[in-house]
């Protein structure tokens, strides 16, 4: 065993650090370790094992957690591209892709110092303390805890307390006179959960010499476990023929006989718990167990699971042309077992999920796995229930709603190979997945791939990387591509496989736009709901037919503005307007959760004309409410919905038609394929136009026709009404005429001029503070840097203040960075990094983020 091991640790710290193998133990690249890290005692992955020694004393790792790493290679290599793709601490990434937390127990020990024995040993001679104005009995229970702790190493700060009595505070004041030192420690439990069961030892109730008993117990954490089944099922079948020198059966008595009986009906194994429940005592057990005729072992409890053996492809699920041709293009490059990247374009209700599912299925009956990924709220019930149906009790679907526990227990069902259809969010590419085939990514252009926090990676494009360093084949599907993938299936980095007709040949959707600057002119009064868009409401009502309205903000009214020194009503912690929420009777602010109540006077001025403007969902409904008595309306927002069980009662609801009209943010854009819906009206979805962001005119024209995309997919064609105030901007233009190249064309062109992605690699460097002054000297001072600095073929913009210049109370400023070198883009982030490091400007008060969704 090499004597040294690097660590990677999940601080923010771009470097692994070494650490001393200890004496005897065994640890692998990729196995996870707890080392001590300045006063704390972190788990780090092992990254390498080595012999050279470091410059400074190195310590020891405490506990190595696990033989057989927890990252195989193909993943610490995808982790080692992340951290330097995306200037990640390699630590962070590493833990963001175990999702392993709930394996992990803080508790915070307690031990005894050099002044605590000290102070000990002078109360135990008679002296003291003299200036103590400590009470006698407080002082006695000092002592006491004193002399708990000299007797140990350490102890739970739990423990101490419970067993001497001792009080938080005096606790404090003891760590103050530094007669004891306090720790948070982390250690470490199995996530999977075991139960024990009984086994039958051999033929039916005839004894076994006792060291032929499987006695086992749950070895290394995540290996392989020991087949239970196999064993008993060959101790049930293989029952010794005449072996007439084998002494007779012992005689059992009738309690024995019970519980002997009970395993053999039961097929020779039963879970303890019930066979607790038949009525003999529980030594009778023990004895069976020590006569050698059952053993007791530890045995995986399964999650939850749908019990349903893998049904295949449904019956009804007949292909199409363009359909057969697109799997037939994925599984050949499947077959090739080398990378390749495909790009699946196919308009709203081509029936791409259907091309998923096969080419799934056929990679799974090759024996190896496939990770289908989807967008934050784009597992519907629907396909959660085909996804079930197909593979049965061999996919694994991780979603946010998920706890660690169950996070953690799917991971090591995956790590067992027991689970080969993975289908998740985001962190679902992380999946530990051996003979990886296939990666699918269904809406790849939907921003919940972006993780906005550290590591800010983007799941698409470390699919498409995963899928290169296991020479396996990556989808990313879309009705709307982004300009990205869009841009490298053009030069042919990837095979664009089209599918521009929805099946069974029906039409899109006609869309009708309503220019809402001439229905103000003919109506003299701001309206939310077109005439136009009430009058098709109306028929579809008659008709039985389902309408969905689409408003891209939540709330009742999102400024509250005063009309007489025309303050409008912000968050405390940001520069964002705070909306109205009327049922809740609050005002929120969207990006910190701020709430306050809804304020009667100005706050500025104490005026009483303060006025609620615009409009939010919550309003739309009220709304739409008022116009149609009679109509059953419910709304899809995160309001409404807090949980993945509030989505899929709303969606069921819709599906089996008991709602008329669904109004909601653009949760209902996304994916559901409601065969009554005939009508989509678009109330406000154009207002991202007006927004500083270069991508503004790509996400409007890929809502607009993500929502258009939910009408008509029945018999009965869909009509789309879409109110604009821009009816001649391109994005709606492009989007009502279904063009989707013509938008392409035009929006690439823009990006060209503009030197903006695909054209150029991007980030946006964020520097913040709480203080105003820490943010204006350190942008500036890295301002400074980067003019000095001049890096050839590397565009800086900044810095200057944030759109959002104050968020959870810090203050922003950036830059934006622009390269057509990748490579040198890199080389300068890094540079700036290290400047800031010498300009002692914390880590985490400089974000920076690498392909950058959001400039805001
Ligand atoms: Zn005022
Ligand atoms: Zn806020």
């Amino acid at each position: 065993m090499p004597e040294f091991c690097d660590v990677a640790v999940p601080v923010p710290l771009h470097m692994v650090l070494t650490y001393r193998v200890p004496e005897g133990a065994s640890a692998a690249v990729g196995s996870r370790v707890i080392v001590p890290f300045r006063r704390q005692r972190l788990p780090g992955v092992v990254t390498e094992l080595h012999d050279r020694a470091p410059n400074v004393t190195a310590k020891t790792v405490l506990e190595v957690l696990e033989e057989t790493p927890a990252l195989s290679e193909e993943l610490l290599r995808l982790g080692k591209w992340i951290s330097d793709y995306y200037l990640a601490p390699i630590g962070e990434v590493f833990r963001s892709m175990l999702p392993l937390n709930a394996e992990f127990r803080r508790a915070r020990v307690c031990r005894i110092t050099k002044e605590g024995h000290a102070a000990l040993h002078l109360a135990g001679s008679g002296g003291s303390s003299s200036r103590s104005k400590k009470k006698p009995e407080e002082q006695d229970t000092e002592y006491r805890a004193l002399n708990y702790l000299a007797m140990r190493d350490e102890a739970r700060e739990g423990t101490l307390r419970s067993a001497t009595g001792i009080t938080p505070s005096l606790l404090a004041g003891m760590v103050r006179k530094k007669w004891i030192e306090r720790e948070d420690v982390s250690h470490v439990t199995d996530a999977t959960r075991t139960r024990q069961v009984a086994v039958l030892s051999g033929g039916g109730g005839r004894p076994r010499p006792l060291e032929e008993v499987a006695v086992t117990s749950l070895g290394g954490r995540g290996g392989p476990l020991p087949h239970h089944h196999d064993r008993v099922g060959a101790g049930v079948h293989a029952r010794p023929t005449s072996t007439p020198e084998l002494p007779s059966p012992p005689k059992l008595n009738s309690n024995q006989q019970l519980i002997i009986d009970a395993l053999t009906t039961a097929g020779g194994k039963l879970p303890v718990e019930i066979l607790r429940q038949l009525d003999v005592p529980r030594s009778t057990l023990a004895t069976l167990v020590k006569r050698g005729l059952i053993s007791l072992a530890a045995e995986v409890i399964e999650l939850p699971k749908s019990t349903v053996n893998p049904r295949g492809i449904p019956a009804g699920m007949e292909f199409n042309s363009a359909q057969r041709a697109a799997l037939d293009r994925i599984r050949t490059l499947v077959d090739e077992r080398k990378f390749a990247g495909i790009l699946l374009h196919g308009v709203t209700g081509s029936g791409k999920t259907a091309v998923y599912l096969a080419a799934m299925k056929s990679v799974l009956d090759a024996g190896r796995t496939a990770i289908l990924l989807v967008p934050e709220i784009g597992l519907t019930p629907a396909v959660a229930a085909d996804v079930h149906d197909i593979f049965g009790n061999e996919v694994a679907i991780l979603h946010s709603g998920l706890s660690d526990k169950e996070r953690a227990e799917h991971w090591h069902r995956i790590r067992r190979g027991q689970a080969r259809a993975i289908v998740g969010t985001r962190s679902a590419v992380f999946a530990p997945v051996a003979n990886l085939a296939l990666i699918i990514v269904d809406e790849e252009q939907d921003s919940s791939y972006k993780q906005e926090e550290t590591p800010r990676y983007h799941a698409r494009d470390v699919a498409v990387m995963r899928a290169k360093f296991s020479d396996a084949a990556v989808v990313l599907g879309s009705a709307t591509p982004s300009l990205e993938s869009y841009f490298n299936a053009r030069k042919h980095r990837y095979a664009l496989v089209e599918m521009p007709d929805r099946v069974e040949k029906r039409p899109l959707p006609e869309v009708e736009l309503v220019d809402m600057r001439q229905e103000f002119q003919e109506t003299g009064n701001e309206q939310v709901i077109s005439r136009k868009l009430i009058e098709e409401i109306r028929l579809r009502l008659q008709r039985n037919e389902q309408a969905m309205v689409l408003l891209n903000r939540r709330g009742y009214s999102p400024v509250v503005l005063c009309r007489t020194c025309g303050k409008k009503l912000e968050c405390t912690n940001c520069a964002i307007a705070l909306t109205h929420h009327k049922s809740s009777r609050r005002m929120e602010c969207h990006y910190c959760g701020f709430m306050a109540s809804v304020p009667k006077h100005c706050a500025a001025c104490g005026s009483e004309y303060v006025y609620f403007l615009g409009t939010g969902s919550e309003k739309l409904e009220e709304l739409l409410h008022g116009f149609f008595p009679q109509a059953r309306i419910a709304r899809l927002d995160r309001d409404t919905v807090r949980s993945h069980a509030d989505f899929e009662r709303v969606l069921n609801a819709l599906n089996a038609g008991e709602l008329d009209l669904l109004v909601g943010t653009q949760m209902i854009a996304k994916g559901h394929d409601i065969h009554g819906v005939t009508l989509v009206g678009v109330v406000g979805a154009d207002m991202a136009l007006g927004l500083p962001d270069f991508r503004a005119a790509e996400r409007t024209f890929q809502l607009l026709t993500q929502v258009a995309g939910r009408a008509g997919r029945g018999e009965v064609p869909g009509k789309v009404v879409l109110q604009t105030y821009f009816p001649d901007h391109y994005a709606v233009q492009y989007a009502a005429q279904h063009d989707f190249t013509g938008f392409y064309e035009k929006e690439l062109r823009f990006r060209s001029w503009m030197h903006y992605p695909p054209y150029s690699s991007l980030a946006n460097v964020m520097v913040r503070s709480a203080k105003l002054d820490e943010t204006l000297r350190w942008s500036g001072a890295l301002g400074r840097w980067f003019e000095k600095t001049r890096h050839e073929g590397v565009r800086v913009l900044g810095p200057a203040a944030a759109p959002i210049e104050r968020l959870k109370r810090d203050y922003r400023y950036h830059f934006i960075l622009k390269s057509p070198s990748r490579h040198k883009l890199n080389a300068v982030l890094r540079a700036m990094l290290a400047e800031a490091e010498k300009q002692k400007i914390p880590r985490t008060n400089v974000i920076v983020d690498v392909d950058a969704l959001w400039l805001m």
